[in-house]
């Protein structure tokens, strides 16, 4: 089985441990990525900031840092004309794709929130807005290797995915990832890692908000 797919194969059908009771033994957990899981936010300015001076177009960096999350093209049709935003996707990834290794960070928590998901022996899997050729190096400079991938999923299209998955929680840092964990009927597990306030999130419908993922095992296990 390989770690990275970017289409959903496999139902988990398990071995039925019978705990009976408790989130932990039900069923896959999902991840965001961008800073949920990894501090994206350096190699993302820095590829808009190169965006900017290839194209001589004015990007501001604190407006792209409040919607950090969304898809790259939804961006970028903040800053060019639809005919436009194609051409600066590709000089973006070009970028991304060089800067994403050295600048990435894996957050706090990141690897023991996995751990513990696979520890209850469930399926601990990362669903992103990114595209598959940016996920790739990000997750390398991270040292993360998620059960399964979706790239490219956002907002709804994350729901979509949780519900397939028949996923109990999803943990996100942004008010569609909350909106996305309730519309799927999934714990929303909101992380304060990233742009928005836990008060955002609890209003988009967090369950629960933590300070990182540090806090997200105990969380986890006494769910
Ligand atoms: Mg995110």
């Amino acid at each position: 089985m390989t770690a990275m797919r970017p289409r959903p194969t496999v139902e988990f059908t398990g071995s039925g441990p019978g705990d009976g009771g408790g989130m932990s033994g039900s069923g896959p957990v999902g991840f965001d990525l961008d800073m949920t899981l990894i501090n994206s936010r350096p190699a993302i300015l820095a590829s808009f900031a190169e965006v900017a001076r290839e194209t001589g177009t004015s990007i501001d960096p604190d407006a792209v840092d409040r919607r950090l999350g969304v898809k790259l093209e939804d961006e970028l049709a903040f800053w060019f004309p639809p005919e436009r935003v194609a051409a600066a996707a590709e000089i973006y990834r070009r970028h991304y794709l060089r800067l994403a290794e050295p600048m990435t960070t894996v957050l706090p928590g990141a690897h023991e929130a996995l751990a513990a998901v696979r520890a209850a022996g469930q399926r601990a899997v990362i669903i992103t807005a990114k595209h598959l050729m940016s996920a790739g190096p990000s997750l390398r400079a991270a040292g993360l290797v998620p059960d399964e991938l979706f790239t490219l999923a956002h907002g709804p299209e994350k729901a979509a995915v949780l519900r397939r998955l028949k996923a109990v929680a999803y943990v996100g840092d942004t008010p569609p990832d909350m909106a996305a964990a309730v519309q799927a009927g999934a714990r929303a597990v909101g992380v304060t890692t990233g742009s928005f306030t836990g008060e955002e999130l609890a209003g988009a419908g967090a369950d629960v908000v933590l300070d990182s993922l540090a806090s997200f095992p105990a969380w986890y296990r006494s769910a």
